[in-house]
Order: C-alpha cells, then sequence, then structure tokens
C-alpha cells in the first residue's frame, strides 16, 4: 500500500498514531531509566583513566629526565676526577711557586666542581624518589579505577545486552511513526513531552481527568475529547487528551477500572474532512 501524506490522516488517526509514538518513547524511556547512571559512570571513569594515564606518562618522563641529568653529571665528574689526576702528576715536576699555584688553584676547581655534581645527583635522586612514590600512587588509584571501569562496563553491557535489540527495534517504530505525523504536530508534540515530567505528551483520560495532571476535564471537553474530531489539550498541563479508546483502552463500566486491551479497534471516523488539528494548540 501506498505510503499516506501525513496530511491525509484523520484527525482520530493522527491521535492514535500519537499514543502509539508516545508508547514506544516511553518505553525508550524506560530502558534508559534502567540504565540509571551507569552509561555516565562509566564515562567519568573513563576520562578519569585517561587523565591519570597522561598523569603517569609524565612522571615516567620526568623520571628519566632525571636519570639523564645524573648520567651527565656522572660524565662532567668523571671527566673532572681525570684532571685531577693529571694536575696531581704534574704538580711533581713544578719549576716554581707560580706554576704550583696555578695547579693547586685549578685541583681546587676541579674538586668543587666534583662536589657540586655529586649535590646535583643526590638532589636528582631525592627528585627521583619522590617521583617513584608518585608514580606508585597513581599507578595503584589507575589500577582501582579500572577494576570499577570493568564492573560498571560488565553491569551496563548485561543491561544492554537484555534491552539493545528491544531499543533498536523501538527506535525504528519511532521513525516510522514520526513519518506518519505531519511536522507541525509532531513538532508540538515534542515540545509537550520535553515539557512535561514524566516525558508523557499524549495522555487519555482517566475517571474523566487529564491522565497527565490529573486535573478534572469539564464535560463538554470531555465529550469533544470522546468525538475524536479535534486535537485537545489539557487546560492545565498542555498534554494533548485522547479518549481512552484511542489508546486501546477499555474501560471497565461496572468497576471503573481500565484494561489495556490489545484489540485494535480501529474505527474509520464517518467523516473524514480535515480538520485542522494543531490550531487548538498553538
Ligand atoms: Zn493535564
Amino acid at each position: 500500500m501506498a505510503k499516506k501524506d501525513p496530511t491525509d490522516l484523520s484527525v482520530e488517526e493522527k491521535l492514535k498514531t500519537l499514543y502509539q509514538l508516545q508508547s514506544a518513547l516511553s518505553a525508550i524511556d524506560e530502558k534508559k531509566a534502567l540504565r540509571g547512571e551507569l552509561p555516565l559512570e562509566v564515562q567519568d571513569l573513563e576520562d578519569e583513566i585517561e587523565g591519570l594515564t597522561t598523569r603517569i606518562e609524565k612522571i615516567k618522563n620526568e623520571i628519566s629526565e632525571f636519570q639523564k641529568a645524573i648520567s651527565q653529571k656522572k660524565g662532567e665528574i668523571a671527566d673532572a676526577e681525570a684532571s685531577v689526576a693529571r694536575y696531581k702528576s704534574q704538580l711533581d715536576d713544578v719549576k716554581n711557586n707560580r706554576e704550583y699555584d696555578t695547579l693547586s688553584k685549578e685541583i681546587e676547581f676541579q674538586t668543587l666542581e666534583i662536589e657540586l655534581c655529586n649535590k646535583k645527583i643526590r638532589e636528582a635522586n631525592t627528585r627521583i624518589q619522590e617521583k617513584q612514590n608518585e608514580l606508585v600512587l597513581n599507578e595503584e588509584v589507575i589500577k582501582e579505577r579500572e577494576g570499577d571501569l570493568e564492573v560498571k562496563k560488565n553491569e551496563l553491557d548485561e543491561i544492554m545486552q537484555e534491552t539493545r535489540a528491544e531499543e533498536e527495534k523501538l527506535k525504528e517504530k519511532v521513525k516510522d511513526l514520526e513519518s506518519k505525523i505531519e511536522s507541525r504536530l509532531l513538532t508540538s508534540f515534542k515540545r509537550i513531552r520535553k515539557n512535561a515530567r514524566n516525558g508523557l505528551g499524549v495522555v487519555y483520560v482517566q475517571r474523566d481527568a487529564c491522565g497527565g495532571c490529573f486535573n478534572k476535564i469539564p464535560p463538554q471537553r470531555q465529550l469533544d475529547i470522546k468525538m475524536h474530531k479535534k486535537v485537545i489539550v489539557c487546560e492545565y498541563c498542555g498534554r494533548i487528551m485522547i479518549d481512552p479508546e484511542l489508546a486501546g483502552v477499555k474501560i471497565d463500566k461496572a468497576t471503573g477500572e481500565e484494561k489495556k486491551t490489545r484489540k485494535r479497534a480501529i474505527r474509520k471516523s464517518a467523516s473524514s474532512k480535515k480538520t485542522t488539528d494543531a490550531n487548538d494548540m498553538e
């Protein structure tokens, strides 16, 4: 069958389609609620682990920089010690006091250099020790977070596995239903739904009251709703109100109890004349 132009639908069909859309969206909302904060918690943990990994990398680089500096200083010490040994051997052949003084000064200078290098090495070693402690701490934290992440991810996977297929099907259904609803009505519905606390944009009448905010509906309005000829919104909460029958809900006359029926009573409305509907909602 060729697809109908959304604007060709009768009001009754529009309302029914909207209600089916609402049901599918509510079912998706329910599955999302089931996942709760888990997706956010997983995201937070992943971000934290990424940050920790960067920090650990940085600490390791700092340690290796200090180690490089230490081996450089060790090289300088070796050079200075070689100079000292050379000057000391030259001391044996000095010809005069001036030469002796010069050599002695050089030896003193190189010895000071060696001391300075040793001091630098000690400082670097202290810094390396600090960095290594920092590294251990961060590695402990990251291990802990990775454990947490594993648990949360498994938890989420488990929930997703149970709901993914259903959710995909629901999303397909939503897409299909949305394509059947004219864009103006769909936009209004989405706006109402967004502003509604429970995500309900379409509700059916329950015990003479709006099924969304439970304010009583005046008798004339109730009659209008039963006619299925106009889109009627609740004057208190703005939700679109429909006849329970269109929602596939049967009211037991004796008990006033509602029963969801699977039976889809499709009654073609007698006059399919295009009553524009969304007017009522602007
Ligand atoms: Zn209401």
